[in-house]
């Protein structure tokens, strides 16, 4: 692409964007939305854009992890399962964690009210090559409690985790707004984004939630992102694979009162369900045997049985990451068969 193309072109997850320049900085060129411009984009971390004519306003962030920048064998950042497993940038031993500029701004996107805070901006996150490719990963949002500290040979760091959205495409349109400063109006804004920043609890996220009193924008925020990533790697209901979202409910294995902040985010503590299997699987009617072979409880008559479509004993391939939660989760059942 020359740099006018790259200049009008959406970011789709999972792209690499070329510049033909002779000596191209694809990444500068891909952000430029009007006047605005990225400063030193070519090395890892965090690059801010501002708001036009507010220097103290970000508009976004980019997150690049560039392959150019060693970092201590010891750090990475990995994807997993819709994961992203970000070390920070700290490699200066007897030091503050926080004494890079990437790394205060990792405290500050963990920040516990950042989305009450004014300073809540999208982060886009890109891997570069070299000067002349870069790829968009997917906008990307920090996890509730998603802030680890490390320490090794006096080297204070962050092991920051975010959820990656791959499924979004970032249109210029949307860009263009958040430069010129319309985060929270904007009519470009994905979906993502702003269930991010809403207020409003979905109806369906999670059949478990109803226990719990809605705490804070992060415990919702937490749901969201728990059923997005599910739904990357499971895109149907388990048992009848009925593939409707609006149907489809993202349900802990392990509860979700029982379960700590990582677990509740952990994508194999999830199955994808149909509204009446998630009943059935959460009131302990069904479970899975170790081999993930399919358990029914005695309690349900013929009948009910048939009628939801369950067959006792088939065989449900690929239950194995999940085995962990699962054996809390038999047990539960096993208890509950006995009274
Ligand atoms: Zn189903």
């Amino acid at each position: 692409m020359n740099e006018k193309e790259l200049q009008k072109a959406d970011l789709v997850p999972n792209v690499v964007y070329q510049n033909d320049k002779k000596s191209p900085n694809t990444l500068s060129a891909l952000l430029k939305t009007r006047d605005a411009y990225c400063s030193s984009p070519v090395q890892g971390g965090f690059r801010m854009l501002r708001v036009e004519g507010n220097s103290k306003r970000h508009a976004f962030l980019a997150l690049v992890v560039s392959q150019d920048v060693r970092k201590p064998a010891s750090w990475n950042d990995t994807i997993n399962g819709g994961i992203l497993t970000y070390d920070g940038d700290n490699d200066t031993p007897n030091t503050d964690v926080k004494f890079t500029k990437g790394n205060k701004y990792l405290d500050k996107i963990f920040a516990d009210d950042r989305l009450e805070s004014v300073d809540v901006y999208p982060i886009m996150f890109f891997k570069s090559t070299s000067k002349r490719e870069i790829e968009f990963v997917g906008l990307c949002f920090p996890l509730v409690n998603g802030l680890e500290k490390s320490e090794k040979d006096g080297v204070h760091n962050f092991r920051a985790n975010f959820y990656i959205d791959q499924k979004t495409v970032v249109t210029k349109a949307w860009l263009t707004d958040l430069k010129e400063g319309r985060w929270k109006s904007s009519p470009h804004a994905p979906q993502s984004w702003t269930d991010y920043i809403c207020d409003e609890m979905p109806e369906i996220w999670d059949a478990d939630h109803a226990m719990v009193e809605p705490r804070t924008v992060l415990t919702r925020t937490t749901q969201i992102v728990f059923r997005r990533g599910l739904l990357q790697t499971q895109k149907s209901c388990l048992i009848c694979q009925i593939t409707d979202e609006r149907l489809l409910i993202a349900s802990h294995i392990k509860r979700w009162v029982d379960s700590k902040d990582r677990e509740k985010v952990d994508p194999h503590n999830g199955l994808i369900l149909c509204a009446l299997h998630d009943r059935l699987f959460d009131r302990l009617l069904i479970t899975f045997s170790s081999t993930g072979d399919l358990i029914v409880s005695k309690s349900l008559s013929r009948t009910t049985v048939e009628q939801a479509g369950l067959i006792a004993g088939k065989h449900y391939p690929g239950l194995e990451p999940f085995q962990h939660y699962l054996r809390i989760h038999r047990k539960r059942f096993d208890t509950n068969e006995r009274l």
